[in-house]
């Protein structure tokens, strides 16, 4: 078997974009891929293109090889954008191999070690008593699990007021939710540790599951900082492009719960390998997923055949996205996805309604505080 194109379909999902590939092979296989870095969308596609002619001719089968090959073959290491196109390719090329063997990819990943995947939805209220009483609504529906980010006025959030009212809004839901159900607070990556302790520190006597993302990721170093002060488990990594962004935070436990992105690390193949290290130091993997039906697929797959797994973000249930695009999406159940039984990622892509609804130019953040200087969205 060998690859006979690569497409690149950057698509646009009514609020924002997504980037999802195709590799065809002269088998009549073909295997399904995303990329995501978003905001990114074309820069990924670019990327592709540049990877294309190393990929033409090649056996899909050899993964690894082919990993390799994009990934050194440039002389540069690939950096973040690069990584989402391999994702994009990698995950493609899992599917290839499934289908050409006729099985599902958690088979060739070493088969189930669960049965069913439990994840967490996103949630919001403008009060700290309507996120309580979403987070009951949310338990009503069978989720074991409610996140909800560190409030922000506007888009703006103000380090030590948001505190103030995390730590009111972690109280209304503990109070309001009992001990069922576990509770993830994300500061997204929006604050810097005079800031984070604090409000870490305030929170862990509401037993949060994790609390993700608490200081900017330019520097993990900084976590040391966070681990000498806050004894709240915290989750982290979900910008980061292969095993090597993952070391620090591995390697020296800084972390408890790794924040994979199947498709920004470097796919399956690498995300397989950062989940493995994390093994050797106890931390489970929570991975990231933002993105569309393909990402939810990939990580299904890696959650199901992986032992270290804590819980999986799905703040977009299998078919209420892109419906035509993917006519056939992975299932969902009170609260837990479920293994495919189809061979390769168990979804299906419509080559022609991707087109239909191509990229459209959006707005990536752009915010100011009050006196004018940028901040973090
Ligand atoms: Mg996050």
């Amino acid at each position: 078997m060998k690859i006979t194109d690569v497409k690149s379909f950057p698509v646009w999902g009514g609020n924002r974009n997504f980037f999802f590939i195709k590799v065809e092979t002269d088998a009549g296989i073909y295997g399904i891929g995303e990329g995501g870095i978003t905001w990114r969308e074309l820069a990924t596609a670019a990327c592709v293109d540049h990877l294309k002619p190393l990929l033409i001719g090649e056996d899909p089968n050899r993964i690894e090889h082919l990993w390799q090959l994009m990934f050194r073959g440039g002389f540069f290491p690939a950096g973040r954008i690069a990584c989402s196109a391999i994702s994009a390719i990698d995950i493609a090329l899992w599917d290839i191999r499934g289908k050409a063997l006729g099985v599902p990819v958690y088979d060739l990943l070493g088969g189930l070690v669960r049965n069913k995947v439990v994840c967490y939805p996103h949630i919001s209220g403008g009060t700290a008593e309507q996120l309580a009483d979403n987070a009951i609504k949310t338990a009503d529906q069978g989720w074991r699990f409610v996140r909800w980010g560190t409030p922000t006025e506007g888009d703006i959030l103000e380090p030590s007021k948001a505190a103030r009212q995390t730590l009111k809004q972690c109280e209304a839901v503990r109070t309001a939710v009992g001990d069922d159900v576990e509770i993830l607070i994300d500061v997204h990556t929006r604050l810097d540790p005079q800031h984070a302790i604090p409000l870490c520190r305030s929170l862990e006597q509401f037993h949060p599951y994790f609390i993700e993302d608490p200081l900017r990721s330019e520097n993990v170093t900084t976590y040391h900082q966070m681990a000498r002060h806050v004894s709240v488990p915290l989750a982290v990594g979900e910008q980061f492009a292969t095993k090597w962004e993952f070391r620090e935070l591995i390697e020296e436990e800084l972390m408890q719960y790794a924040r994979i992105d199947v498709c920004i690390v470097g796919g399956l193949t690498e995300a397989r390998k950062v989940a493995n290290w994390c093994e050797t130091h106890y931390i489970d993997i929570a991975p990231h997923n933002p993105l569309g039906p393909v990402s939810t697929a990939a990580c299904l797959h890696l959650d199901l055949a992986t032992s270290n797994f804590g819980v999986q973000e799905l703040p977009r249930q299998p078919g209420t996205i892109l419906p035509e695009v993917f006519p056939v999406q992975v299932s969902f159940e009170d609260g837990h996805l479920l293994p495919p039984t189809s061979p390769g990622l168990g979804i299906d892509f419509n080559e022609e309604a991707a087109l239909a609804y191509y990229y459209q130019e959006g707005n990536s953040p752009r915010i100011s505080r009050p006196d004018g200087s940028f901040t973090n969205w």
